[in-house]
């Protein structure tokens, strides 16, 4: 067994090693692609690839693609590693660093139309800072920053704006892809629309996202910011109602609940094609219990008992069957994938066996394993 297990290693090592690409590998410090910010699942990659341009991620695809379903490489690209389970990571694969990645320098088309282009491992904090030198910003946000529009585009993106604008994903004109064969894709709206739909949202599962168009609009200069507090919470979802559906009120709208916060999302422009999928209501709202775990003097291990509440809350709207859907979805058996995609997981399926079909990419995500048929 351990010379089976040695014998994969020295091959997969010479092959990766021989491949004619502008970056290059690293396969002995690969040590941080195996953390995340929720630090709770560490699988050590068996290569680390840095970038320098599109085609070293085609080719490094092509070639696990081309090793054909008995290699168990996997692919993963890394933005900025702010996943909480371990969805970056890819166990004895190829994990991407999409930091690395050089390609064309950032680029704002200023106009009618504004947008800008940019890499798909680009900080929406850079991205900030170089379009408001055009008095431009993008419509649609995350409240942090520090998150890379590869993976922000592979959930959803989403914040106080997306009531009005809708999510992150549908503020993006154009983008460039690798698929899981290894071929480099040009999609929008218009041009290999299904691959584009499938992209966004669609958790990596479809191709590493090397360039993206990002729609933009004048910055304002100035803002007004109304604090209001209520002590009945029917009242405050009324009002927080009554700001989506009214025109002309707020560009952002957000709730605090004591410690812990809610935003308000429905469904305006929320484009169905895409791979993420919402609850069936009409309004339905963001729920974020923000809560960071602290180990305790008491011994209580604070991580097992945050992840209990959240268990709960989510058996209590099972039970009390709310329509609700988890946003960053983390599951371990296909079945519960299918149940969180319900009517769209065929398309999903289709869709992975269109662009991936040996199920290389995002094996961190756990719904496809590497050469089990899709079913
Ligand atoms: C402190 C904090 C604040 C957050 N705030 C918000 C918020 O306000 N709104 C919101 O919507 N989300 C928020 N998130 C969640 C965040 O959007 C997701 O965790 C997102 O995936 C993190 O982006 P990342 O660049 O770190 O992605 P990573 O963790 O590196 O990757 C996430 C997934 O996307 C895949 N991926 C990464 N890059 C690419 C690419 N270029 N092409 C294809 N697939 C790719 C990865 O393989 C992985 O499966 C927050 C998370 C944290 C930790």
């Amino acid at each position: 067994m351990t010379i089976r297990i040695n014998l994969c290693f020295s091959s997969n090592y010479s092959s990766l090693k021989t491949l004619s690409i502008d970056g290059h590998f690293t396969f002995d410090d690969v040590h941080h692609a195996a953390k995340d910010f929720g630090n709770r699942f560490q699988l050590l990659p068996f290569a680390v690839l840095h970038p320098r341009s599109v085609s070293d991620i085609a080719t490094t695809i092509k070639h696990i693609w081309q090793m054909g379903p008995h290699s168990q490489l996997t692919v993963a690209a890394r933005g900025h590693g702010h996943s909480l389970q371990g969805q970056a990571q890819a166990h004895r694969g190829v994990v991407i660093n999409m930091g690395s990645l050089q390609g064309p320098k950032m680029h704002v088309h200023s106009g009618n139309y504004s947008y800008v282009d940019v890499s798909g491992g680009e900080l929406w904090i850079n991205i900030l800072h170089e379009s408001l030198k055009y008095g431009l910003a993008p419509k649609s946000w995350t409240d942090y920053l520090h998150l890379t529009v590869g993976g922000t585009l592979s959930n959803a993106g989403i914040s106080g704006q997306a009531f009005r604008y809708g999510p992150q994903i549908s503020n993006v004109y154009q983008l460039e892809v690798v698929t899981g064969k290894g071929e480099v894709v040009n999609c929008s709206e218009n041009q290999n629309g299904d691959l584009f739909h499938s992209v966004l949202g669609g958790l990596g599962q479809f191709g590493i996202i090397t360039r993206a168009r990002i729609s933009l609009e004048p910055a304002p200069d100035m803002v007004k910011w109304i604090k209001v507090l209520y002590s009945d919470f029917t009242t405050f979802t009324r009002d927080q109602e009554l700001l989506i559906y009214a025109e002309s009120t707020f560009d952002y709208i957000e709730g605090f609940v004591i410690i812990n916060r809610t935003g308000l999302l429905n469904n305006w422009r929320w484009d169905n094609r895409t791979s993420a999928v919402i609850p069936e209501e009409d309004i339905f709202y963001l729920v974020a219990f923000l809560s960071s775990a602290v180990p305790s003097s008491t011994g209580t291990d604070g991580l097992e008992h945050i992840l209990n509440q959240n268990r709960r809350i989510l058996e209590f709207c099972g039970t009390a069957r709310l329509g609700f859907k988890q946003y960053l979805p983390h599951y371990t058996t296909q079945e519960e994938w299918q149940a969180h995609f319900g009517p769209q997981w065929e398309v999903f399926v289709q869709r992975k066996s269109a662009y991936d079909p040996l199920a290389i990419l995002a094996p961190g995500q756990r719904i496809f394993q590497k050469a089990i048929p899709f079913s």
